[in-house]
């Protein structure tokens, strides 16, 4: 069996104890991918101290010269996409061309944060002295921790680990164990393309290593993605220790269909957004929101078309719906649909495993469809993580948008209506970070902000321009040359 180890400072190492954990294909129980150090406290020790000391020379390389290396990590990312693709698939199991897409995303932001390196924008303005000038530019942090889900484990690393490294902040990287393999790879390519040892460390491990790096007095920044209750927990310390902390946690994703809506398009949608990645996706849509002249009509058209949708194993071309996760979440899906079902809501397709043939020795869950849901059920409020999709009926477009908005995450929504008086309205009424016109919730690009409201997030937002706010600190500077002492809001009065 493989041994993978720790990067630090350049260097394959075991963790400090010896200590390891499996990685198992999802998809198969007896396909092991490898072991990884099971890390602790003196493995994120050795980390930190290596990406400080790398700091000192990173953060004085020319930010156009840094983003020339991740142009390069993204030439690279761009010729191991296949291979990549098919070890993200192995280890977290959605389906190759879901990979494929996942890989293309880190592409974009290293082509992207490329072109950063020559912008990194500050503002000059006018003083309000004679002979005086005022300027603001952008510094690195430091040390920045990256915690990670394995949904995305290629994408939303990169959404941080790359602007981050721009902006000339070093990082220690704590991978999901759900998902290490793909961070090894990522490791991989950041040292082809030219990076300095050091200056990217890879950490595996579970909680402890997590909590480890949150709690380190040299880690300056906290990137986390993951659920709102870890998210809650790591907010909370990096609070005490007045540390910047980004979060990207849960959803529970609302799509309406109005009336007027092109029903074939919405159907199209919600098969995408429900049962995409499994429903293992933040922004999966969890909730269907139907108005009520098209109610049984659309359901009736849902359940003949996810009835159809394939399982199976990821590396599988022909695989639609690949497995969930592991049985910790195989268990929670399940519990959920008894919570549903005791609540009073219509399972109308699966609810439960699938173990037939192929399927046997996977995590595998049938595509499940709960109508009659209502906002008092924990099925509507709470997030699931699966392909569950909870139905719920509305009365007229205010209703629906009332629908949407009675939840305490806020990530991403979408509306499907002809009316463009109505989709304006979504637009500016439904309480989320992202919002589709005539799409599913699922489809975020590269460049354009990312992330969510209410218990979603923290005011942060990852891709485009917006990740480069997380990642650097304002420097502001006067530079007086008229060769006397001038008192600001007091000579020029
Ligand atoms: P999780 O919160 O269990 O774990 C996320 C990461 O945090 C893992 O690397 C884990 O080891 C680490 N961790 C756990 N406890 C920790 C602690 N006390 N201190 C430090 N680190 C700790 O989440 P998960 O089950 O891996 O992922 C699923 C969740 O991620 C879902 O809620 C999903 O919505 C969310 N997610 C959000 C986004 C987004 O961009 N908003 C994207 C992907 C996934």
């Amino acid at each position: 069996m493989q041994e993978f180890l720790n990067i630090i400072d350049g260097k394959g190492v075991q963790s400090s104890n010896g200590a390891t954990f499996q990685n198992i294909n999802p998809a198969n129980s007896n396909d092991i991918i490898g072991t990884f150090p099971l890390s602790g406290k003196t493995d994120i020790d050795m980390a930190v101290a290596s990406a400080k000391a790398a700091f000192k020379a990173w953060k004085l390389t020319p930010a156009p010269k840094r983003g020339d290396i991740l142009r390069k990590a993204g030439d690279i990312f761009e010729r191991r996409k296949e291979e990549l693709s098919r070890i993200m698939t192995r280890e977290m199991g959605k389906p190759v061309f879901e990979t494929r897409g996942d890989v293309q995303e880190a592409i974009d932001t290293c082509y992207y944060a490329a072109t950063e390196g020559r912008r990194l924008f500050g503002y000059t303005v006018p003083s309000e002295m004679h002979n005086k000038m005022n300027l603001s530019f952008r510094t690195p942090i430091g040390v920045c921790g990256v915690i990670t889900a394995w949904n995305f484990p290629i994408a939303v690393p990169s959404w941080k680990i790359i602007p981050a490294l721009v902006c000339g902040n070093t990082i220690v990287f704590k991978p999901s164990d759900d998902a290490p393999h793909s961070a090894q790879i990522f490791a991989e390519i950041l040292e082809e393309a030219g990076l300095p040892a050091g200056v990217f460390n890879v950490v595996h491990g579970k909680v402890e290593a997590g909590a480890a790096l949150v709690d380190h007095p040299d880690v300056a920044l906290i990137g986390f993605t993951g659920s709102t209750a870890t998210g809650k927990h790591i907010a909370s310390i990096c609070g005490a220790m007045n540390k910047r902390c980004s979060l990207e946690m849960g959803g529970k994703n609302a799509q309406i269909v109005m009336d007027d809506a092109n029903l074939e398009l919405a159907l199209e949608g919600v098969l995408w957004g429900a049962f995409g990645t499994t429903g293992q996706r933040c922004t999966a849509t969890s909730r269907l929101i139907i108005h009520e002249a098209i109610y049984d009509e659309f359901i009736n058209l849902l359940i003949s078309r996810a009835t159809k949708l394939k399982l199976g194993n990821g590396l599988d071309d022909t695989t639609q719906v690949g497995p969930v996760i592991n049985e910790r979440q195989l268990s929670k899906i399940q519990n959920y649909v008894t919570i549903g079902r005791e609540e009073g809501a219509l399972c109308v397709l699966g609810g439960d495993r699938d173990t037939n043939g192929d399927l046997a020795h996977g995590n595998f869950f049938k595509p499940t469809i709960f109508i009659d849901v209502l906002p008092s059920m924990r099925i509507f409020m709470e997030e699931i993580f699966g392909p569950v999709l909870s139905v719920s009926k509305a009365t007229s477009f205010e209703h629906a948008i009332e629908l949407a908005n009675i939840c305490d995450y806020g990530l991403s929504s979408s509306i499907y209506t002809a009316n463009v008086d109505a989709a304006f309205q979504a637009m500016r009424d439904i309480e989320a970070g992202i919002t589709y016109i005539n799409a599913p919730t699922i489809g975020a690009e590269a460049h354009m902000p990312f992330g969510g409201i209410k218990g979603t997030g923290n005011g942060h937002r990852e891709g485009g321009w917006t990740a480069f706010e997380i990642f650097t600190e304002w420097k502001t500077v006067y530079i007086d040359y008229s060769g006397r002492l001038q008192k600001a809001q007091i000579d020029n009065q």
